[in-house]
């Protein structure tokens, strides 16, 4: 069993890992088309569904105008005599509004954050997105009071991707410590286990949710959880941590 002193900081990706991102986007999503209907555009929500669904496919989640985009698609005699901005402006709305609602972390890792922060363990984040937008996740989730405040590491704020091993040795390098006692929580099987495990971080891969459940990676993740409990137990098994 490794020393409990030889593990000193937990990083953890954002999406799902710490909620459901796959879950929340589906339903804000369903939540625009409904809003777009009911403004005036004459389309059966699951066609409205698919639709968007392409336009995030092809133009990637964060463009901005993936509205304007499935309006372009339609017949225009599907909106016809409403104005466009509106129908648009509808599906913003309600995507907002759903993301007010409804973007929360996971129970488990509330509790078990609230734990870990109570450990001389240094909590971190090492995401992949825009920069404001995977802070906004934070804020909403209600996590920043856990997480180390020089330990948020957002591959947009650092012009680094999460495919280069440099990301991880950034993160663990900027907090004094080496990858052998970080430790790397994530659901990608290659971004989040194959790049780390190069680094020689401790790997956790968190298989839960997500479009990267059925993926296969190229090498193996030291630890797989299904949950945050399950981590526990491993700090508890494998670090000899009292918690
Ligand atoms: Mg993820």
């Amino acid at each position: 069993m490794p020393s409990p002193s030889k593990l000193k900081a937990i990083f953890f990706d954002i999406d799902d890992t710490l909620f459901s991102t796959s879950g929340f986007a589906r339903a804000a999503r369903m939540a625009s088309v409904k809003a777009m209907i009911g403004a005036g555009l004459k389309m059966e929500a699951e066609e409205c569904f698919q639709e968007l669904s392409e336009v995030i496919e092809e133009f990637g989640s964060n463009f901005e105008r993936h509205y304007d985009k499935v309006l372009l698609r339609v017949p225009r005699e599907r909106y016809a005599g409403i104005s466009p901005a509106i129908i648009i402006a509808a599906g913003m709305v309600a995507y907002h509004q759903t993301k007010f609602r409804e973007l929360r972390p996971y129970p488990d890792v509330v509790e078990v954050f609230k734990l870990l922060s109570q450990t001389p363990l240094i909590l971190g984040i090492i995401t992949a997105g825009l920069e404001i937008k995977q802070a906004e996740k934070l804020i909403r989730l209600d996590l920043t009071r856990y997480i180390h405040p020089r330990a948020i590491f957002i591959t947009d704020q650092l012009g680094i991707g999460k495919q280069n091993p440099k990301l991880y040795q950034l993160a663990c390098q900027h907090m004094g410590l080496v990858p052998a006692c970080c430790m790397y929580v994530g659901d990608h099987p290659l971004y989040d286990v194959d790049i780390p495990n190069k680094v020689g971080l401790i790997t956790v891969h968190n298989k839960r949710s997500g479009k990267y459940l059925k993926m296969k990676g190229n090498t193996d993740p030291r630890y797989v959880i299904k949950n945050m409990w399950e981590l526990v137990d491993i700090l508890r098994r494998e670090f000899g941590m009292h918690i």
